[in-house]
């Protein structure tokens, strides 16, 4: 008979429990598999000792641990190291690993390509390719755990993670939960919900659904100040404009572990960066409790945009201190290395040219 493997980093606890319980075996079989499988990077089932021989048998004919392949590990000169993961037909999709003082961030992507074409970005120009399955999700914080040397034991190399890589999470909704609960889970890596960020250009119902299904912290991306504007740079905008995405902001601050959400502005060049428009944002988040983080627009080829000069950003940001906002501008990260936000793009042919000359210095995993 045949045998249909199963890819266990598919599975969160509850749907390895569940199929431990299919396959005639007691639920905390998955428990203990969950932590060889996540906490220790184990691939083979042979490592798993405190699992009964006969078992382990029985799960290296069914079962197999098989995380993404990378294809290229490059390292920025600021330290900001990327991945880029093959997943398939000639597309790819990127993990960014940010080290800073007092904390590690994992930079996560959710699609390959995005249909959500927004005006700025790169992974948005290439279209939409799939979404990832869980195992592809959370075998990117595998991956990186492993190529960063955490033992299982040891400190946390990775404390954060951002679902901020290629992608629009919310648009792959149960393969994006079933990762963020692996996330949180102490047999796996344990992380504190707080230290779990979403970011979503706002897909209004995903979400109240989110919110209820697996709360974590949270950040829009706004861009804009107004509905007009934000109808072109967010064309989703469209569907859910900013009155309810606002409510849909004050209904998630019901559930949600932190009692902000971040919003994320990218600062273009005579676009949306006036005084005025960051008067109408004052306006419009009023009632919702929120922070500001200002992205400067980081380019890429034929995109259209400009990035906003730095004092116009100063400017930009003092207008939302003073009435009382916690505004901060991202330090653009790995821009050496096509690693900062908007510049991840999917395809390998492509990127193995760029990259080639760019990186300094490049690290190949595989060619
Ligand atoms: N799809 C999700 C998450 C991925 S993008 C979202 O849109 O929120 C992470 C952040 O980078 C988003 O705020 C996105 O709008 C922003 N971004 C996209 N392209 C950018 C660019 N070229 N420069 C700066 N930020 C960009
Ligand atoms: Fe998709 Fe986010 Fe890019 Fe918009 S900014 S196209 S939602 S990845």
């Amino acid at each position: 008979m045949e045998t249909h493997v199963v890819n266990l980093l598919d599975f969160d606890a509850d749907a390895l429990t569940e199929w431990f319980v299919q396959q005639g075996e007691k639920p905390f079989r998955a428990k203990q598999v969950l932590r060889w499988v996540h906490r220790f990077g184990a691939t083979d089932f042979e490592q798993m000792t405190d699992v009964a021989k006969s078992l382990r048998a029985k799960l290296a004919a069914t079962a197999c641990i098989t995380p993404p392949v990378p294809v290229r590990d490059s390292v920025s000169t600021d330290g900001t190291r990327k991945w880029l993961l093959d997943v398939g037909n000639g597309n790819a999709v990127e993990t960014v690993f940010i080290p800073e003082t007092n904390r590690g961030t994992l930079c996560i992507s959710s699609q390959a390509g995005c249909a959500l074409d927004c005006a700025f970005c790169s992974t948005g120009k290439q279209g939409f390719n799939r979404n990832l399955t869980a195992a592809e999700i959370i075998g990117q914080l595998w991956l990186a755990n492993r190529m960063l040397g955490a033992n299982g034991d040891g400190e946390r190399v990775i404390s954060n993670v951002v679902m901020m890589g290629m992608g629009e999470p919310l648009a792959n909704f149960d393969n994006v939960v079933s990762a963020l609960k692996l996330m949180l889970d102490d047999n796996a890596y344990g992380l504190s919900r707080r230290r779990v960020t979403v970011s979503t250009s706002g897909i209004v119902p995903a979400m109240d659904r989110l919110r209820d299904a697996c709360p974590t912290a949270l950040a829009v991306s706004l861009h804009a100040s107004n509905d007009a504007l934000r109808d072109k740079l967010v064309p989703i905008n469209q569907k859910y404009p900013l009155r309810e995405l606002m409510a849909a902001c004050r209904r998630y601050l019901e559930k949600a572990p932190r009692d902000f959400i971040t919003f994320e502005y990218v600062m273009l060049d005579g676009v949306n960066d006036s005084d005025v428009h960051a008067r109408e944002l004052v306006a419009l988040t009023r009632d919702v409790p929120c922070k500001f983080n200002l992205i400067p627009f980081n380019p890429f080829p034929s995109s259209g945009f400009d990035r906003s000069p730095a004092p116009r950003i100063k400017r930009f940001a003092e207008i939302l201190i003073d009435a009382g906002i916690v505004t901060t501008t991202r330090k653009t990260r790995g821009d050496d290395v096509d690693a900062a936000c908007g510049q991840l793009a999917g395809q390998v042919k492509d990127k193995t040219r760029r990259t080639a000359t760019r990186i300094v210095p490049v690290v190949e995993v595989r060619s």
